[in-house]
């Protein structure tokens, strides 16, 4: 017998095609899928092995882009622009870390993602195997992509033979939770002949591209030094947007480079904390958007976010535009949580699986409490969930048709222990 939930709630953000809210609405889950999705029916209860009622049942939010084993180095290096930060102070220490380290930062993340309402992430790091255990035990939804150096040569054939492994280790394992992409780091760290090789593989395997891409301007200039091109246009010609690309970041972009990425279908995952925390830039959103280019949300690592809480993400993406474009419209609500739930689908080539409500979907939903003060009263409550909510307000988190979190409490994860483990290990790798 499948396991039959039933889940009843006030109010359900379904995300189908009319992106309609559904007033006193259930959904019906049958092992990890969404088999129904509408207004309340007469059923007998009997027939269900649990029946969950809450205010609003919404999609869980996609975090398109993150390192999630840099929590231990949350608060460690701040107010350092990007380069001086990744060398003086981030590659150092990342040097030092362990296998057994990478698993418990990863355990942090997940923590922090599942009680902020985040069901899936796309994540870039190494030790992957130990990120791969983490999702697998937790239960969360992934996609993972160890990260590639390819400036030395061992070190760069070294990474491609993790990543064949950890593919055929890991990809669509944990009943489909967790698929794995090749993870180029960025064309300043990947020469075209190592990108070419990245590309190879992808195209052997059958697995996405995931890299970081026009991040910085200083990035940009001495791409234009080197190779005479912009980043986007180097990898363009390498080929690399033929292939399935999740490129991060995307903030020095001109007018021809917005275009092109929307042309070649590039899944962008836009980072707007970390990008103004490293002083980065702003990328051009509504401009991408009027392109309809793919963009999705991500929070990028704990060390440039400071956390990994996509509804601040989702409203610094709106506030942001608008205080810039001097454009009350830019990037009204809706737009803001389409980009935290089904354009992250999109972006880590899950097929709209996840990301919304929909019958055949995966279960990967959240609920979120209404009655309290900031959320009072209800006039709109998109507007509710970008411009008044946190993440503290969801209370239930289920992934694949399991409850993760429930009444705030983790069920998967032993809480205590991962902060106890992490706390010694982070304060032990920037010890030296
Ligand atoms: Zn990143």
């Amino acid at each position: 017998m499948p396991e039959k939930i039933l889940v009843q709630a006030d109010y359900i953000l379904a995300w189908n095609e009319y992106f309609e809210i559904i007033i006193q609405g259930e959904i019906v889950i049958e092992d990890s899928n969404i088999t129904y999705q509408g207004p309340r029916q007469e059923r007998s209860l009997e027939s269900f092995s649990r029946v969950i009622s809450g205010d609003l049942v919404m999609p869980g939010f996609v975090n398109a882009h993150t390192h999630a084993a840099m929590t231990l180095f949350r608060g460690y290096a701040d107010d350092i622009p990007l380069m001086e930060w990744l060398e003086k102070k981030i590659w150092p220490v990342e040097a030092r870390l362990k296998k057994e380290d990478i698993y418990w930062g990863t355990l942090l993340a997940i923590c922090e993602m599942i009680k902020g309402g985040t069901t899936c992430f796309a994540d870039m790091y190494f030790h992957m195997e130990e990120v791969a255990r983490a999702c697998w035990e937790s239960g969360i939804r992934a996609s993972l992509a160890q990260g590639l150096i390819g400036l030395d040569k061992i070190k760069g054939m070294t990474g491609l033979k993790e990543s064949k492994s950890l593919i055929q280790n890991w990809h669509r394992k944990g009943d489909g939770r967790i698929t794995i992409m090749l993870g180029p780091h960025a064309s300043y760290t990947c020469p075209p002949a190592y990108l070419q090789k990245v590309m190879k593989m992808a195209e052997q395997l059958d697995v996405p591209i995931h890299i970081h891409l026009a991040e910085t301007r200083g990035e940009v200039e001495e791409c234009l030094k080197v190779y005479g091109k912009t980043p986007v246009n180097l990898v363009n010609d390498l080929g690399l947007f033929e292939h399935d690309i999740l490129a991060a970041h995307c903030v020095h972009l001109s007018p021809g480079e917005i275009d092109l990425l929307a042309e070649k279908e590039v899944a962008i995952a836009h980072n707007p904390g970390s990008n103004l925390k490293l002083g980065s830039g702003v990328a051009p959103l509504i401009d991408l958007l009027k392109k309809d280019a793919l963009v999705s949300l991500g929070t990028d690592g704990a060390a440039s976010n400071n956390n990994l809480d996509m509804v601040e993400e989702m409203r610094l993406a709106a506030l942001l535009q608008k205080g810039l474009g001097e454009d009350a419209r830019a990037i009204p609500a809706q737009t803001a949580l389409k980009m935290a739930t089904l354009n992250g689908s999109g972006a880590l080539f899950l097929d709209e699986e996840v990301g919304t409500l929909r019958k055949g979907s995966k279960a990967d939903l959240i609920i979120m409490q209404l009655k309290k003060p900031h959320l009072f009263p209800l006039h709109n409550l998109l507007a509710h969930l970008v411009y008044s909510a946190g993440s503290s307000d969801v209370d239930l988190v289920m992934v694949n048709g399991k409850v993760l979190m429930e009444k705030r409490k983790l069920l998967t994860i032993d809480e205590e222990r991962v902060l106890f483990e992490t706390q010694k290990r982070a304060l032990e790798l920037v010890k030296g």
